[in-house]
């Protein structure tokens, strides 16, 4: 028997957006542990840099840059600063992104623009500026983080959230079909409700446990881990899923089939 090395990410150049928290943490930790070289991006600086220390304490290779992904110029230098340093571009992560509420009558124009900003220009700002180099390279694999709000309503008051995950859903299919024949796969992962620091702070620990997204209504049982995203994230980073592009993948104990 000899070993399945398709899981792997030896020698890829890896950016995670958001790599410094939760689970951006977790995919960061991940891809290093499957050898590829992780940029660690995140608007938090110490966090960015104590993702990274972590992995190079641990063995692996890692580098913290500070940006904020709403901003078109930071983005810009990001990924001409990868290339630079690392010559290449590989795996994009696109998992940076914020969650507060806010009942749909209340919705004003700053909180809905403070949204997109982040979750959908940000994603689309990462996905232009990394494409446009792995065009001119050897094509990559890039990982949207969406979300199972994109799908269903889910909890209340999250209106202006859902739509811009239901958005990175659709920037997903698009350039899956648009880069195919460039060597880009573009999928996403659907995360159902996973403990993290922002989602602590965004009270969404108390709806894990209610009756919506409560633990009753997940066919598997029990609440997932930022283990079991990071693991979906390098599937379809890695190689074993080179024939798999523009797929939404739920990674929710099948709470969407409940
Ligand atoms: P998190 O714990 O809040 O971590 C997100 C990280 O992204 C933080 O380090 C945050 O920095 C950073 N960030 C925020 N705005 C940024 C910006 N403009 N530019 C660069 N970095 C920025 O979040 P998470 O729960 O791990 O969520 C990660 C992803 O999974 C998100 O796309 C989220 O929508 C998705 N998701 C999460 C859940 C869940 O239950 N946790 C469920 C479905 C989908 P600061 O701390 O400085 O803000």
């Amino acid at each position: 028997m000899t070993q399945n090395n398709a899981f792997r990410l030896d020698d890829r150049i890896a950016v995670v957006t958001g790599g410094g928290a939760g689970i951006g943490r977790g995919i960061a930790e991940t891809f290093a542990l499957a050898g590829a070289r992780v940029i660690v991006a995140d608007l938090d600086a110490a966090a960015a840099q104590l993702t990274a220390d972590a992995i190079t304490e641990a063995g692996g290779q890692a580098h913290a840059v500070a940006v904020d992904v709403s901003n078109e110029h930071e983005v810009i230098a990001l990924f001409e600063q990868v290339i630079g340093q690392h010559g290449g571009l590989d795996v994009l992560v696109n998992n940076a992104a914020i969650f507060p509420k806010k009942p749909f009558l209340e919705v004003d124009t700053a909180f809905w623009d403070s949204l997109q900003a982040v979750n959908l220009r940000g994603t689309f700002l990462c996905l232009r500026e990394a494409i446009r180099h792995m065009k001119a390279g050897k094509g990559g694999s890039i990982v949207n983080i969406s979300s199972v709000s994109s799908m269903q309503a889910v909890v209340h008051h999250n209106g202006t959230y859902n739509a811009t995950k239901a958005g990175v859903n659709s920037l997903t299919r698009t350039t899956a079909l648009e880069f195919g024949p460039d060597g880009i796969r573009v999928n996403a992962v659907l995360p159902g409700g996973i403990p993290t620091p922002g989602a602590r702070t965004a009270s969404a620990a108390i709806e894990l446990k209610g009756p919506i997204m409560g633990e009753g209504r997940i066919p598997l049982g029990g609440i997932g881990d930022v283990q079991d995203i990071a693991n979906a994230a390098l599937f379809l980073a890695s190689p074993a899923s080179r024939y798999i592009t523009g797929q939404l993948l739920a990674v929710d104990g099948g709470f969407l089939v409940s």
